[in-house]
C-alpha cells in the first residue's frame, strides 16, 4: 500500500479522516480531473517533458486514417449529408482528428468540428492543431439538428468506475480508506446484494465488479441523438466484449504501471471498457451496435495496404511503418486488446470492417 505523496493525496486524506472512506469512483474521477486538466499526458518517455502513455493516433498517422474512412465511407453511403459534423470526445493532442479530417477530406467530407474535452491544457494544444475548432464541456451542448460522425479513443477507460467488492456480510461498494497513513481498499457500510447480477450474488469471497454509470449515461445520451439527428459512432478502447469479474482499475506513470494509490493526480487512473453493457444499451435506445477487435477492424478497413503505400513512398522509413503496423494490429500488442464499438443510426449504413448480423464469440 502506498502513501501518496501528491497535494492530492493529502486532500484526500483529510477527507477520509473527517467523513469516512471514498467511492472508488470518487478517488478515480477526481484523480483524472486534476491529472488531465494540468498537463500533456501523452508522448514517448525521452521526448521533452516525458510523457506518461502513448495512444494509437500517436503511433501512427494510419490509425487516424482508417477511423476517417470509415466515417467517410457511411457519410457517402447515408447520402452526403451536407450539414454533418465531426465529433470527437477526448481529442487528446487533435492528432486523431487531424489524420481523420485528412482522409475524410480526401472523400469530399469536411465538416465542422466539434471537440468535448475537459482538459484546458489540451484544448489549449488541439486548438492549436485544429483551427476553427469548437470545445464542449459534454455532448450535452452539441448542437442538436445536425448528424453526428463521432470518434472517441482511449476516452471512456478513463471515466470514473464504481466497483463492488464480495465480502463475509455479502456485496459492499468498495471504497478507498486509510489504514495509518496509507491508501487501502476497504468495504462500505451499505449491503449491494441487489445491485448485483443474480448469477454473481453467491460469487467467492473478494470477487470484485465494475461499473461505469458515467459510460453507461454518455453511451444512452448519445445513442438518443443518433436516433434523433443521424450519424454514426467509433470507439475505441481496451476492455472486454463479454461480462467478467476481477478490478482492473489501473494506474500509470512515466509509461510504467504504478500503484493505483501511488500518485492520485499526477498518473493516469483507468479501467477496462465494459463494451458488453455499452453494446446493450445502445441497442436498447434503437441504434445499431456492433463490437469487434482493434486488429480485426484495422484489417478490414485496409491498414495493410496503407502500411505499404506508405512505406513505398517513404523507403528510409519503411521500417518504422511496418513497426507502428504490427504494434496496432498484432494480437500480442494492441490488436486483441483493444475493442471497437460502432454505432449508428437505425436509417443509416453500417460501418465497414464490423461482423454484421452474426453472433459474437464471447472473449471470456
Ligand atoms: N483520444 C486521445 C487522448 C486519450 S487520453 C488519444 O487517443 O491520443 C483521454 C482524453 O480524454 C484526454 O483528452 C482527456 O483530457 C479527456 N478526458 C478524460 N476524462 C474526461 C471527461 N470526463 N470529460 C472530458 N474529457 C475527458
Amino acid at each position: 500500500m502506498s502513501a501518496g505523496t501528491t497535494e492530492l493525496a493529502g486532500i484526500f486524506r483529510r477527507l477520509i479522516e473527517s467523513h469516512g472512506p471514498m467511492p472508488v469512483s470518487r478517488y478515480m474521477g477526481e484523480s483524472n480531473a486534476r491529472y488531465y486538466t494540468t498537463r500533456d499526458p501523452l508522448g514517448a518517455p525521452r521526448e521533452s517533458g516525458g510523457g506518461d502513455f502513448t495512444t494509437a493516433p500517436e503511433i501512427s498517422q494510419m490509425f487516424g486514417e482508417m477511423a476517417g474512412l470509415w466515417l467517410a465511407d457511411i457519410w457517402v453511403r447515408a447520402g452526403r449529408h451536407s450539414d454533418a459534423i465531426y465529433v470527437e470526445l477526448g481529442p487528446g493532442r487533435g492528432t486523431l482528428a487531424r489524420d481523420a479530417l485528412r482522409a475524410m477530406a480526401s472523400q469530399g467530407l469536411r465538416p465542422e468540428v466539434h471537440l468535448v474535452e475537459g482538459s484546458e491544457a489540451l484544448r489549449k494544444i488541439q486548438g492549436g492543431t485544429l483551427a476553427g475548432a469548437q470545445f464542449h464541456d459534454s455532448i450535452d451542448t452539441l448542437p442538436e439538428n445536425r448528424p453526428l460522425l463521432l470518434l472517441a479513443n482511449e476516452f471512456l477507460d478513463a471515466l470514473p468506475i464504481r466497483q463492488l467488492v464480495m465480502t463475509a456480510q455479502g456485496w459492499r461498494e468498495r471504497m478507498v480508506g486509510l489504514e495509518g497513513r496509507a491508501f487501502a481498499f476497504v468495504s462500505g457500510p451499505s449491503p449491494m446484494t441487489e445491485a448485483v447480477p443474480e448469477d454473481l450474488r453467491a460469487a467467492q469471497p473478494d470477487t470484485v465488479i465494475e461499473t461505469c454509470p458515467a459510460a453507461a449515461a454518455l453511451i444512452e445520451a448519445l445513442a438518443r441523438r443518433l436516433d434523433v439527428q443521424g450519424g454514426a459512432a467509433l470507439f475505441i478502447d481496451y476492455g472486454h466484449l463479454a461480462l467478467r469479474t476481477g478490478s482492473t482499475l489501473q494506474a500509470v506513470k512515466a509509461h510504467e504501471k504504478v500503484d493505483v494509490f501511488d500518485a492520485p493526480g499526477e498518473m493516469d487512473l483507468t479501467a477496462h471498457v465494459d463494451f458488453a453493457t455499452l453494446d446493450a444499451i445502445a441497442r436498447r435506445e434503437g441504434v445499431a451496435s456492433s463490437l469487434t477487435t482493434q486488429g480485426a477492424w484495422l484489417a478490414a478497413m485496409g491498414i495493410g495496404l496503407r502500411a505499404q503505400s506508405l512505406a513505398k513512398a517513404s523507403p528510409a522509413r519503411a521500417e518504422e511503418i511496418g513497426l507502428a503496423h504490427d504494434r496496432l494490429v498484432q494480437p500480442d500488442a494492441m490488436g486483441e486488446l483493444f475493442k471497437c464499438m460502432a454505432l449508428t443510426a437505425r436509417d443509416w449504413p453500417r460501418g465497414a470492417g464490423f461482423p454484421e448480423g452474426q453472433r459474437r464469440k464471447p472473449d471470456g
